[in-house]
């Protein structure tokens, strides 16, 4: 299920619009039947509508399904991935698409160009494909399902990500740029930097270990608990201090002093408000994520037993910030897309990155361990199911997608 950019460019615009009939369709209908994609697309049924039906069904945009009642097609996740796109490249937010450079348990980063040639991040959600610890669970799920599809539930996710990355940028937090957001994906700048999981060595761990406690409760004051703060979704920018002689230091190996690690926060679906009931479970999380890889793999650990979620309660009523997490319900992602989002993520057993650090952690209790081979990556290979699951109570054409610029 990866993105597949080169099949697109001999589309024509009547396959196009055959495929944004599928999509229109699927909003009412699991199966869409074949005369109502000709009627949606508003071409003549001639022809030419089903040589593009085939032409889509070959390069899996759209997939042939026979059902009890009548043929017809359903869009894949290849199709929205293409509409979706599509919609980028229209509005300028991406002139063209490089290579992937992640895969997440839920999410393809993939690197795409402006038109300015500088480089973005495309973050894909595709939430529902998940380690194989949990398929069975999802599937019986997505079997039974009954309220949404996870093409619904990942666009949900992009929407939340994109929304709170807009209103933490916006307050001063060190995260991307967030660019535009459609569908299931969204547009971001590109760190040029790597997660802290990649970071060997670190020149005096208690300062970062102190500003990304700093961070945790930062977020509280804005209301927020990221719920995933953890060394993936945590960049390390290496910035060069200007020394005393106000001459750069011209390599790392001069002293440790001159390079200073910069934290820049990312992966933002599962961010909750300080107000959640489980609150503080997440606050702690967040906390001891921290704490057990700093003391296991840079062997820190503060002599401060904090901080604590009453300690993060106390400052937001002495000294709050803007509530972010009220912001945000009035500014794209109501409370009622958050419950839902929540509610898919727990049943399908989404539990971040933290989960497979914790997983990880129990799997090897190796002291030889090498690190820079990310195991993690091997329990991410089972993707093949996404696209049997599709929902029938879709509703993307309607999407109040944003962008940055409007
Ligand atoms: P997931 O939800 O799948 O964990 P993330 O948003 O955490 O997705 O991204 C996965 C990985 O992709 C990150 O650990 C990071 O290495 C890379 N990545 C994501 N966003 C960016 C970005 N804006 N710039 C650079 N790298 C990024
Ligand atoms: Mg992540």
């Amino acid at each position: 299920m990866k993105l597949d950019a080169k099949a697109m460019r001999y589309f024509t615009a009547e396959d196009f619009r055959v495929l944004a009939a599928v999509e229109a369709g699927s909003r009412n209908h699991e199966v869409v039947p074949t005369p109502l994609i000709v009627q949606l697309s508003g071409l003549r049924g001639g022809s030419g509508v089903h040589r593009s039906i085939s032409n889509l069904a070959k390069t899996n945009l759209i997939a042939k399904v026979k059902n009890a009642k009548y043929d017809g097609y359903r869009l894949t996740y290849g199709g929205l991935d293409y509409l979706a796109l599509n919609t980028h490249q229209k509005q300028k937010s991406i002139y063209s698409v490089g290579n992937q450079v992640g895969v997440g348990k839920e999410s393809d980063i993939i690197v795409v160009a402006a038109s300015d040639g500088s480089q973005r991040i495309l973050k894909i959600h595709r939430l529902g494909r998940i380690s194989f610890r949990t398929v069975k669970t999802n599937r019986d799920y997505l079997r039974n399902r009954s309220t949404g599809s996870w093409m619904y539930m990942s666009r949900l996710a992009a929407i939340k990500e994109f929304t709170f990355m807009k209103a933490l940028r916006e307050n001063g937090f060190p995260v991307p740029e967030p660019i535009a957001q459609n569908r299931h994906t969204i547009v971001m700048s590109l760190i040029d930097a790597f997660p802290l999981r990649q970071i060997a060595k670190v020149g005096n761990p208690a300062v970062l270990y102190a500003e990304l406690m700093a961070m945790i409760m930062k977020l509280a004051r804005y209301g927020l608990i990221h719920g995933d703060f953890n060394e993936f979704n945590i960049l390390i920018k290496e910035e060069t201090i200007t020394n005393e002689k106000g001459k750069a230091a011209e390599n790392a190996e001069s002293s440790d002093e001159d390079i200073r690690l910069v934290p820049i926060l990312i992966d933002f679906p599962q961010m909750v408000s300080v107000d959640h009931v489980n609150a503080e479970m997440y606050f702690d999380r967040d906390v001891n994520c921290i704490k057990r890889y700093f003391k296991r793999r840079y062997g820190f650990t503060s002599d401060d037993p904090g901080p604590f979620f009453v300690d993060a309660k106390k400052q937001l009523r002495k000294n709050p910030g803007k509530r972010l997490d009220v912001e945000v319900e009035a500014s794209g992602f109501s409370r009622k897309m958050a419950r839902e989002l929540e509610k898919y993520m727990k049943d399908v057993g989404v539990d971040g990155d933290a989960g497979s650090a914790e997983r990880s952690d129990l799997d090897d209790d190796n002291e030889n361990d090498d690190y820079d081979e990310d195991e993690d990556d091997e329990e991410e290979e089972d993707e093949g199911e996404g696209d049997e699951a599709q929902g029938e109570e879709q509703s993307f054409g309607d999407s109040k997608d944003q962008h940055a610029d409007s």
